[in-house]
């Protein structure tokens, strides 16, 4: 007897719930910001990636604000049709200009850039190589296009160059985050760059969390590593992260990106964003653009992060980005542990299979430009006594 859809995803429910899996909402009620109100408490809050404190901004919110005014709200189409508004055009520019290519081209979310660019650049006949680690719409985007889909071990340059190697695909695309999303380590870019000479392989970059971050100005992990176009051809970028506004990119060269006009379905088929999101993040690009202390003191607070946790034997995975997770293990535990924090005003959460591997449950600390040194230092502090009472229990 088949039962019925109730009943079916009534079990599915169960099981995630017995797995310690079950996923919940918070209810925010007030901006992005370190101090932040989620379901009636006030609390500190090291979990957003708001990396430069931007997405409540004044100048970001004024911005929004006036492009409102001036072109309302909706876009009213997609950008092939009559949504491309003057100031959709404008922000192309300017993130064309920050990364130093010829063009960039705005997406709706990074997951529909990731599987607009990658669908649009490979197909049957083709392989795409993956990192084990990369973001589920990296993962995705792969698995879609129909190509041959390789995964290789986390960082290890050695097994995709076997995997290379072995390959007789038409096209070869290698893709990886620039930094890991829920690890906060970098990729070996320099190595995945050299590789892509050596086989005629095609190298595409997810900056994510690179972008406004990392590098001199901020233009991420190309940057940080004095990678250029012809290097990493492919560079996705997202805006509603350390831009604290929403959407994404991707920048190259001028005949990659009327290609992916061309064929990026995710492109093509939806509507635009709204102009005063554009206009916003015009604004935050000024803001990235021209006040580097924001990226100095995250640094800083990183280093500070750091220091602390290891004088108090926390286990830290190897990271220079403002994600800097706290690896538990144990789901059950992991949750223990963020209810331990919210009790002592800390919002942390816990980042559970299937989202990271079996047995690495975590705390991802996220750190921000808007964070004070006092607060990073009360965290510790709290980390600290969150961990003895659990271990205690
Ligand atoms: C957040 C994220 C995305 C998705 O971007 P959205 O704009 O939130 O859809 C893609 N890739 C990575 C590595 C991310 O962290």
């Amino acid at each position: 007897m088949s039962l019925s859809l109730e009943q079916t995803l009534r079990q599915r429910l169960a099981e995630r719930q017995s797995l310690n899996r079950y996923r919940e909402r918070p209810i925010v009620q007030s901006p992005q910001s370190p101090d932040i109100r989620v379901n009636g408490q006030r609390l500190t809050a090291f979990c957003s990636n708001d990396y430069l404190g931007l997405a409540n901004h004044p100048k970001v919110i004024e911005a929004f604000q006036q492009a409102a005014n001036r072109y309302g709200v909706g876009s009213g189409a997609s950008h092939l049709v009559c949504g491309h508004s003057d100031e959709h055009h404008k922000l192309e520019k300017e993130l064309a200009d920050f990364t130093g290519r010829e063009r960039a081209l705005l997406f709706s979310t990074g997951y529909m850039a990731n599987l607009g660019a990658v669908n649009a650049l490979i197909g049957r006949g083709d392989a795409v190589f993956e990192d084990r680690l990369n973001h589920a719409s990296l993962l995705d985007a792969g698995l879609l296009s129909g190509a041959r889909f390789q995964r290789f071990r986390h960082n290890d340059v050695a097994h995709l160059r076997e995997q290379l190697q072995a390959s007789d695909a038409r096209h070869k695309l290698i893709v990886v985050d620039g930094v890991f999303s829920m690890d906060g380590d970098l990729a070996p870019l320099p190595e995945l760059a050299q590789l892509t000479q050596e086989f005629d392989a095609w190298l595409m970059v997810d900056d994510a969390h690179g972008l406004g971050c990392l590098g001199a100005t901020g233009a991420g992990c190309l940057e940080h590593f004095c990678l250029n176009e012809e290097q990493v051809p492919i560079l996705m970028g997202t805006l509603g992260k350390a831009f604290g506004s929403f959407g994404a990119f991707v920048a190259g060269s001028e005949t990659l990106i009327e290609s992916l006009i061309q064929f990026a379905r995710p492109y093509i088929y939806t509507t635009a964003l709204p102009p005063a999101v554009a206009a916003a993040t015009r604004a935050a690009l000024r803001l990235v653009r021209e006040e580097g202390e924001r990226r100095e003191h995250l640094q800083n607070l990183v280093q500070r992060f750091r220091a602390g946790a290891q004088s108090l034997g926390l286990e830290l995975w190897p990271s220079v980005s403002a994600i800097q997770p706290i690896i538990v293990g144990d789901d059950a535990r992991a949750l223990r542990l963020t209810e331990a924090l919210r009790r002592r005003g800390f919002w942390i959460s816990a980042i559970r299979p299937p989202t990271v591997p079996e047995g690495t449950a975590r705390l991802r600390v996220t750190l921000s430009a808007a964070h004070t040194e006092a607060q990073v230092d009360g965290l510790l502090e709290a980390l600290v006594e969150s961990w003895r009472e659990v271990e205690g229990a």
